[in-house]
């Protein structure tokens, strides 16, 4: 069709309207290389005018230094003209009239006219392409992380510094290779089909999912790797970009810490199992603890009611003796019975100090609010005859809160103190003040005396039950006063301790926490 179009030159000028509106530069020689035909983009790209460049051999448009194989190659190709590439696997470049070059890609087109074979060269100035390419090339090459670009066959076209050194190869030795041969043989065999199916789906994406992943060093030692794979689309083809990165560092990291993890999981098993069992055991010592705790108050309950009845059959009728047969019998008799009627007032009291003692728990009451200067007022007329006996003077403050309790355990709280507090008073008649502070949300009570002290050495033991500090000739009494105040106070949510030095008074103090309960 070409042909029978261009059989005379005004066909020439028929092609020159056809080419003139093409987006490339355009230029047809004649058998001899001169320029007969050039179109508008030819004359942008040249930067000539049509004219100048007329009837002009090709070879003005090409750089000097590839100017002199220019005829030889050109005359190759008119021995057999056939449409194809220019310069395969060369680097190809134009000159422009202001003598700058550039680089270009050239398509070649032989026509046949009557007057001749002439050849129509497309070119395309790939100036920017170029500056893609070795932009594309420096970036790969300046990644901190090994980088390599395969075709679809596997063969590997680009390598940068980082690979080299991970896979302990020159790159010379890898351009052309099969990627296979970074990849441990016994993980080979399946490549090829990965390869595959990844061009004929090709995404952004690591490789490998769920699987481990290895490299094979040049030495024959092998390495965990990690992969993602990029695929570039060039006008040659697709390709597909790997950035390898070695993570043995990361795993060594990784096992360490699950070693890590597993020790103190098993230590934390252990010692789970050790503080159950102690766990355990602590509870059926408490278990125990607390059954013989109860089977105790029942028991000192029981034992103090029970022993309370035949002691009062005992005290009737040793006082009937001692009201009948005093003087009668002999004085050694008179003696034995009086010193029998003491001991066994003596038992009654410590059997009713015992039975007040097992009662704080057994026979308590609902709390109530009741203003604490009531229950004052009941211990001072409880001890009105010691008071009276020993001119006691027992003051308080002005002002005495409104306390949540039992009010007959507080009563007898305060009792226990400030008999204690008349009882162990020095030469002088006893003097004793109630006083309350508030402290958060707490009232701190204090009994003050001014009697004979207590060593800080016994300030704590004399809370615990028959505690005494003194025989009963120096001072009566059953050493279970304390520990009963001690058990009320624990009961209400206090606590209760003393602070004293011999021949200083005492003042023992115990809190109540201020809370809200019936009637308040
Ligand atoms: P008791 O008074 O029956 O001996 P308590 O339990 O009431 O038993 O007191 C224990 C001991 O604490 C007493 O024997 C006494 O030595 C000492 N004690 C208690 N209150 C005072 C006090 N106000 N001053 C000095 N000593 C005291």
């Amino acid at each position: 069709m070409l042909k029978s179009m261009l059989n005379s030159a005004s066909t020439i000028a028929r092609l020159t309207a056809i080419i003139e509106s093409a987006p490339m530069a355009i230029i047809m020689i004649d058998d001899q290389g001169h320029v007969v035909l050039a179109n508008k983009e030819a004359e942008i790209l040249f930067g000539y005018h049509r004219e100048e460049l007329l009837g002009q051999p090709v070879e003005v448009l090409v750089p000097q230094e590839f100017r002199r194989n220019h005829p030889e190659l050109r005359s190759t190709f008119f021995a057999h003209p056939t449409p194809r590439r220019m310069g395969a696997g060369r680097e190809l470049f134009g000159l422009r009239k202001d003598g700058s070059t550039f680089p270009v890609e050239i398509g070649l087109n032989p026509i046949e006219t009557e007057e001749g074979i002439f050849v129509v060269s497309a070119v395309v100035d790939i100036t920017e392409r170029k500056r893609l390419e070795n932009l594309f090339r420096s970036t790969v090459e300046s990644a901190p992380i090994a980088m390599v670009m395969i075709d679809s066959e596997g063969t590997i076209v680009v390598v940068n510094a980082e690979t080299e050194k991970l896979f302990g190869y020159t790159r010379q030795a890898l351009l052309g290779c099969r990627i296979e041969m970074l990849i441990p043989e016994r993980l080979r065999h399946h490549h090829p089909e990965l390869r595959t199916r990844f061009f004929g789906a090709p995404e952004a994406r690591r490789m490998g999912a769920g699987r481990d992943l290895f490299g094979l060093r040049q030495d024959g030692s092998e390495f965990p790797i990690e992969i993602g794979l990029n695929p570039i689309e060039m006008e040659e083809g697709l390709y597909v970009l790997s950035a390898i990165v070695d993570i043995t560092e990361r795993k060594r990291l990784e096992n360490a810490l699950r070693q890590t993890n597993e020790l103190l999981e098993q230590r934390v098993q252990q010692r789970t199992r050790q503080l159950s069992a102690q766990a355990e055991t602590l509870q059926r010592a408490n278990e125990a603890l607390e059954r013989s705790n109860l089977e105790l108050q029942q028991f000192a309950y029981i034992a103090s009611h029970d022993l309370q009845s035949p002691l009062r059959s005992i005290s009737g009728f040793v006082q009937l003796l001692q009201a009948e047969y005093t003087g009668k019998l002999d004085i050694q008799a008179d003696d034995w019975i009086k010193r029998t009627v003491q001991s066994i007032q003596q038992m009654q009291i410590l059997i009713r100090d015992l039975l007040a003692y097992s009662r704080v728990d057994s026979e308590s009451r609902p709390f109530k609010a009741v203003p604490f200067r009531k229950i004052f007022d009941d211990t001072i007329s409880l001890l009105d005859a010691a008071i009276v006996e020993t001119h006691a003077q027992i003051s308080c403050d002005a002002e005495l809160p409104l306390v949540v309790g039992d009010r007959s355990q507080l009563v007898q709280l305060l009792h226990n103190l400030v008999n204690n507090a008349i009882k162990y008073h020095g030469d002088q008649p006893p003097r004793v003040h109630v006083s309350a502070t508030r402290s958060e949300n707490t009232w701190i009570f204090c009994v003050q005396d001014h009697g004979i002290g207590i060593d800080p050495r016994y300030h704590e033991r004399i809370f615990e039950i028959f505690r005494r500090l003194h025989n009963q000739k120096e001072y009566p009494g059953t050493g279970i006063g304390l520990a009963v105040c001690r058990r009320v106070v624990h009961r209400h949510g206090g606590k209760i301790w003393v602070e004293s030095q011999p021949g200083l008074g005492s003042r023992f103090y115990f809190t109540i926490p201020e809370r809200t309960g019936e009637g308040v």
